[in-house]
């Protein structure tokens, strides 16, 4: 890791789609597919990019979240495709609300940009009606980023080791890394092959 970096990438929402490592199927519970969403979304919310590892309950403040609206677009309910990751916080404000775009399909990194100060910037029409959807833009989540920032700030220009290392345990996966070759989705994979790029499978 270029430790220099961390404070520009941090919150830095990707532009380029999601191509997806897995494809497990038939699973009536969406709830049952969050193992594979946890290592498909990095661990992170994909609304407000927040990590597990930031919080003290880890995954427990995570839940699976349909990207498509239940009621728009029912034959979705429950396909892997249209799940994604979210933090309690983002989930409970989105609910069921239908988003503007497909985040997977078109990156937030093209509707949404952080500025210096913590807050988002809308790109586009859909990146500011995502914010008013998620309230990306609401206070403590605002000023959480900018105490983020200047920590990582101050750690990057600590010659300290225990500094370091700091800095590393922030960007960090959680330790409690999905195992999803002992997984049996009971419609089957798609592709199996993604287990390989799990990061279970690559940490070992
Ligand atoms: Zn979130």
């Amino acid at each position: 890791m270029d430790k220099q970096e961390v404070a520009e990438w941090i919150f830095d929402y990707s532009i380029e789609p999601l191509i997806r490592k897995h494809g497990p199927k038939g699973y009536s519970d969406p709830a049952s597919y969050k193992p594979w969403l946890r290592d498909e979304f990095t661990f992170r919310c994909i609304y407000c990019l927040i990590r597990e590892v930031w919080r003290s309950d880890g995954q427990d403040s995570f839940s699976v979240v349909h990207l498509k609206s239940r009621d728009g677009s029912p034959e979705l309910t429950g396909v892997y495709q249209n799940l994604g990751y979210a933090c309690l916080a983002c989930y409970s404000r989105k609910q069921n609300l239908p988003l503007p775009f497909d985040p997977c399909a078109e990156p937030l990194g093209r509707h949404i940009t952080m500025k210096p100060n913590g807050e988002l910037e809308a790109a586009t029409e859909n990146g500011k009606r995502l914010i008013e959807l998620c309230r990306l833009n609401r206070k403590r989540l605002v000023e959480f980023r900018q105490r983020m920032i200047s920590l990582v700030q101050v750690l990057e220009m600590s010659d300290d080791v225990k500094a370091a290392e700091s800095l590393r345990t922030l960007t960090d996966l959680p330790s409690d890394l999905p195992n999803l070759s002992v997984l049996r989705p009971p419609g089957g994979n798609d592709n199996s092959d993604g287990i390989k790029q799990s990061y279970f499978a690559k940490k070992d």
